[in-house]
Parts: structure tokens; C-alpha cells; sequence
């Protein structure tokens, strides 16, 4: 069974037995379109490069790079790419899930919900504010809480696409939590709609996936109970 459901267009959850994930074209499908020679370079030259270019840019648009306030924003716009922004772009900077037995025998759903991260559109480059919020069904395992807010970060902290990013939060929880039984769901606002466009300011995108039991309408209808329930 290969379990998916998204409200919108989401396709190709991997199966989790799936050793070599590279091999695995669904999952590569999910991936982050990335080149491969994409850390080629290291993080000091990316900053070095990124400055000299967005300093270009600053300049083509006809702003007087030795003004005081300015002088510094290319090279403080090149370091946010790079060290934060899109920090988890690189997988040197995946966090580690260190799980632990699940002593307490507990067998029901755990949801962490809430999650605020900040992401940017892939399509603009502007940001994407939301909450995330996502629960699993543990096996003989369980894993630190604030590891579920880090794997959230870690794909938001490049350019995304909300309904990639879905999945590959969810493929990470199935893999490191070695279960199907995973439900991740995402409203996010998209400034690239505030700010250009359509400059709508009310709308919102939600994205969510249920895998394994979650697909269960009761298992999931518990799960939407408890993310409404004012904590
Ligand atoms: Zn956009």
C-alpha cells in the first residue's frame, strides 16, 4: 500500500523500505531540484560570490551602493541566503533524529502542532510564513519533540514550493520514525500573493498529507480535532 492524500496536487510518496532513497524516482521526484555539484562550493565562497552578484543587481536597479545604509546589503543579504535562509538546502545540515525506546508502550497518535517556520517561495524568492503541524502513530520508538520542529525548519530553510515541501516532511518523519502512520498538514501565507499578482492579503494555502493509519477517517478526524482544540 502506498498511502497519500493531499489536498492539493501532491504525488509520489516513497516507500520507507526503500534502502537507497536516490534510487527511489518517486522520492526523487520530491526532491529539491538541485544540480550536483551543488556544494561543490564551500559556504565562504557561495557568501563571497552571492555578495559580488547581488551587488549587481543593487546597482542595476540604480541604488548608490556607497551609501552608508546600503554599503553593507549585499554582503548581509549573501550570509542570510546562505547560513540561514537556505541553510537546509545542504544536507550537512539535516538533523540528526536520535530516537528512544518506547517505554511507555504508548500507541497513540502524538501531534506536535503549531510549528511556525518561515520558508521562501522558489517562484519569487519571497517568504512563505506558516505553521506546521504534524503527528505520528509510534512504533517501538519514539523521537525527541523538538526534533519534529527541527525537521520542519530543515525543509523550509530553502526555496520551497508548499506542496513539496508537505511531502518531504513527511517522507523524513516515515523514514526516521520507521512507520507509514504519519500526517503532516501546513497553512502557510504566501507573500508572493500579498505582496505582487493578485495582492490578495487574506488567503491562505493549506497542504497536508495522511499516510498509513491517518488515511483511517476516525484517526484523522482525532488529528483535526486536536489541532482545533485551544491549547
Ligand atoms: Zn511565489
Amino acid at each position: 500500500m502506498r498511502p497519500k492524500e493531499t489536498l492539493l496536487s501532491t504525488k509520489g510518496t516513497p516507500n520507507k523500505h526503500e534502502e537507497d532513497m536516490d534510487l527511489d524516482h518517486s522520492f526523487f521526484s520530491m526532491e529539491t531540484p538541485l544540480r550536483a555539484d551543488a556544494f561543490e562550493l564551500d559556504d565562504d565562497l557561495k557568501v563571497e560570490l552571492i555578495e559580488k552578484h547581488f551587488k549587481e543587481i543593487m546597482q542595476i536597479l540604480g541604488l548608490d551602493l556607497n551609501d552608508d545604509s546600503l554599503k553593507g546589503t549585499p554582503n548581509r543579504v549573501a550570509k542570510m541566503y546562505v547560513k540561514e535562509l537556505f541553510k537546509g538546502l545542504n544536507p550537512k545540515n539535516k538533523p540528526e533524529a536520535k530516537l528512544f525506546d518506547n517505554k511507555y508502550n504508548y500507541k497513540n497518535m502524538l501531534v506536535e502542532k503549531n510549528i511556525s517556520f518561515h520558508s521562501v517561495c522558489e517562484h519569487h524568492f519571497v517568504p512563505i510564513i506558516g505553521k506546521a503541524h504534524v503527528a505520528y502513530i509510534p512504533n517501538n520508538e519514539v523521537v525527541g519533540l523538538s526534533k519534529l520542529n527541527r525537521i520542519v525548519r530543515y525543509f523550509a530553510q530553502r526555496p520551497q514550493v508548499q506542496e513539496r515541501m508537505t511531502i518531504q516532511i513527511a517522507n523524513m518523519l516515515k523514514e526516521v520514525l520507521n512507520t507509514q502512520d504519519v500526517a503532516v498538514i501546513i497553512e502557510a501565507d504566501h507573500l508572493c500573493v500579498a505582496m505582487r499578482g493578485v495582492q490578495d492579503i487574506t488567503s491562505s494555502t493549506i497542504t497536508s498529507e495522511f499516510s498509513g493509519k491517518f488515511q483511517d477517517a476516525r484517526t484523522r478526524e482525532e488529528l483535526l480535532n486536536y489541532i482545533a482544540l485551544k491549547s
